[in-house]
């Protein structure tokens, strides 16, 4: 249950994810535990209250199917089987026997009727000393909170998709599969309790221009639904009560970032290229087909890393081929000549189904191309969508997460056996088609000459690279202050890739979150990283500062960096390279005298 909390304004301070002030109520939703209502029923109110209950039962059974279902098509019938585990639950008759005979005999209202008997079962599994017996109990607490939802009629994820008014979400935490469900009319910002900067919640809220913070600890019990509250998406606070002076110094604040937009605005059609005459690829990043306006937009040159995953997390079903082809042909013709860069499916980590089964070390586990390749079927069939998409446009194709020179080859022998299909059966595709593989783990960028026998091109995905040099969880805000790209031990990395891929004439791009801060790209431009891919809303600021530095002066910087032990001292040494030629861009956020 939510704590009282004073009248008045509260501040509450996190990680800024995503810029842009925004106030409207607040909709607090998927509350880890619900406040359940106890109460004793009436007696002609029981049959109400059985059927009810048979009705919860009904709907939890048909959404675990829906996302059993989901699950089964993309990621194989083993992991599906994980929910007949929960489907037996409902099915438990000595359970539900007792929750029926304390509605019908002790006139208890359904809601604290279920989570009494559930409860009671699930400590009893958990108290036996026996893995399978704890497994069950997850799984009951698992099922119990569903119906337990239905009961309620609690605002699930489901309801981001289907708001009337405008509001600010509060959660305890916000998946990049509730992210895909949100309808950005309606949510105009969100705040929760963990993640961190480069979750793909975070990127997903950037990409969407909802200004958004995290790490906001306990937020979500300290906040109610309907509650007014502001989000302040540069500085990282949500304000509870703003008053109207905040809310008047907030107003100017986002005067100024409107004007500085506009002016950012008359670079679209210009290249971005350096004072000294250093020419980069400056592309966007993209979920699917619906963001290339924004690309447009924002003046970009084509998509440098397109989450294909994303088409998988947004729909009831995932994509077919031809659903798939037809989402990647769409993004090549609307941004051809410029390239497409189509990565193949990066499931995993922190981006599951609702309801998937979350392994103990995620981010460690069955990710990315690991699933790709052994699922070689569904692997052939994006593929296939890729290559067919790449004869309407100037597509490339990447792998994300590889590791060892292996993966790398069985990808291609099976992306081979593609070609041939699709040569044999005559249908039409770009034989030239460039294939790179994603730098995102160490053991790939310490054998990056070897890989760079095998692919065209690099692209750093600094988010994994960084997570997985140092060891920090990209979604941990406890230990976000030490996710540093610019730690020394990562801008090593980055450079043994380009001296790699530049030895045998290829090339190297950059997608993480690095690549779109002005902080940190003089890094990448001394390091000479050839392009820079970032979501369209950070593209206008990127270019602008790329066409006020020199090159000369990032290749100082990063000689410079290279003898340094600290990532806060380069950063702030890049941080102010930066600031000295295009101050606009870091212009104070925070209302002067806000505490
Ligand atoms: C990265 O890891 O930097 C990257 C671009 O991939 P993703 O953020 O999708 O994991
Ligand atoms: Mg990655």
């Amino acid at each position: 249950m939510p704590e009282r909390e004073p009248a008045g304004e509260r501040i509450y301070r996190g990680i800024a994810l995503a810029g842009g002030v925004v106030h409207a109520r607040v909709l607090r939703i998927g509350q880890g535990t619900p406040e359940i209502p106890d109460r004793t029923l009436v007696p002609d109110e029981t049959e109400g209250e059985l059927r009810r209950f048979q009705q919860a039962l009904v709907d939890t059974r048909h959404q675990i199917q829906e996302v059993q279902r989901r699950v089964a098509v993309a990621m194989g019938a083993h992991e599906a089987g994980i929910f007949d585990a929960h489907l037996l639950v409902l099915e438990d008759v000595a359970l539900l026997d007792q929750v029926k005979a304390l509605i019908r005999d002790h006139h208890v209202n359904a809601e604290a009727a279920f989570h009494r008997v559930a409860g009671k079962y699930a400590s009893a599994l958990d108290a036996v000393d026996d893995e399978y017996l704890r497994e069950r109990a997850a799984d009951l607490r698992d099922v119990s909170s569903r119906v337990l939802n239905h009961l309620l009629g609690l605002a699930g994820e489901s309801e981001l998709s289907r708001l009337r008014e405008p509001v600010v979400v509060v959660a305890h935490d916000i998946t990049p599969s509730m992210t895909a469900l949100i309808d950005r009319t309606k949510v105009l910002g969100f705040a929760t309790d963990v993640g961190g900067r480069t979750s793909h919640t975070a990127i997903m809220a950037r990409k969407l221009r909802i200004p958004a913070v995290a790490g906001l600890v306990d937020v979500s019990r300290r906040v109610q639904t309907g509650d007014y509250a502001l989000v302040d998406g540069h500085g990282g606070a949500l304000i509870v009560n703003p008053t109207d002076a905040t809310l008047f110094q907030y107003g100017q604040i986002r005067e100024r970032h409107a004007a500085l937009e506009h002016r950012l605005g008359d670079l679209r059609d210009q290249a971005a290229v350096t004072l000294d005459g250093t020419r980069l690829i400056l592309a966007s990043n993209i979920e699917e087909p619906g963001d290339i306006p924004a690309v447009r937009a924002s003046g970009s040159e084509g998509v440098g890393l397109f989450r294909t995953e994303f088409l998988f997390l947004s729909r009831a079903m995932p994509p077919d081929e031809e659903q798939q082809f037809e989402a990647y042909r769409e993004v090549a013709a609307a941004c051809a000549p410029a390239p497409v860069i189509i990565r193949t499916l990066d499931l995993g980590g922190d981006k599951l189904f609702p309801g998937q089964h979350v392994e103990a070390n995620p981010f460690l586990g069955w990710r990315a191309i690991r699933i790709s390749l052994s699922q070689p079927a569904q692997f052939s069939l994006q593929l296939r969508a890729i290559l067919r998409a790449s004869a309407h446009g100037c597509v490339k194709l990447m792998y994300p997460m590889i590791s060892s020179v292996e993966e790398l080859i069985t990808a291609n022998q099976i992306l081979q056996s593609c070609r041939d299909e699709l040569t044999a059966a005559g249908i039409p595709f770009d034989p030239k088609m460039e294939v790179g593989a994603m730098i995102e783990i160490p053991s790939a960028a310490l054998i990056a000459t070897a890989l760079a026998a095998h692919v065209q091109f690099f692209s750093l995905g600094t988010n994994d690279l960084t997570q997985y040099t140092l060891a920090v969880d990209r979604m941990n805000e406890r230990v976000a202050h030490l996710h540093s790209s610019t730690h020394p031990a990562v801008l090593r990395l980055i450079q043994m890739t380009v001296d790699a891929a530049h030895a045998r004439g290829g090339w190297v791009g950059v997608c993480g979150e690095m690549a779109g801060d002005p902080a940190t790209i003089p890094l990448l431009v001394g390091l000479g990283v050839d392009e820079l891919s970032a979501t369209p809303a950070v593209i206008p600021a990127a270019k602008f500062l790329l066409r006020r530095m020199k090159t000369s002066e990032a290749r100082d910087l990063v000689k410079r960096a290279m003898e340094c032990g600290s990532a806060d001292e380069i950063l702030r040494q890049s941080q102010d390279l930066a600031r000295s030629v295009a101050p606009e861009l870091f212009e104070g956020s925070r209302p002067a005298g806000l505490k």
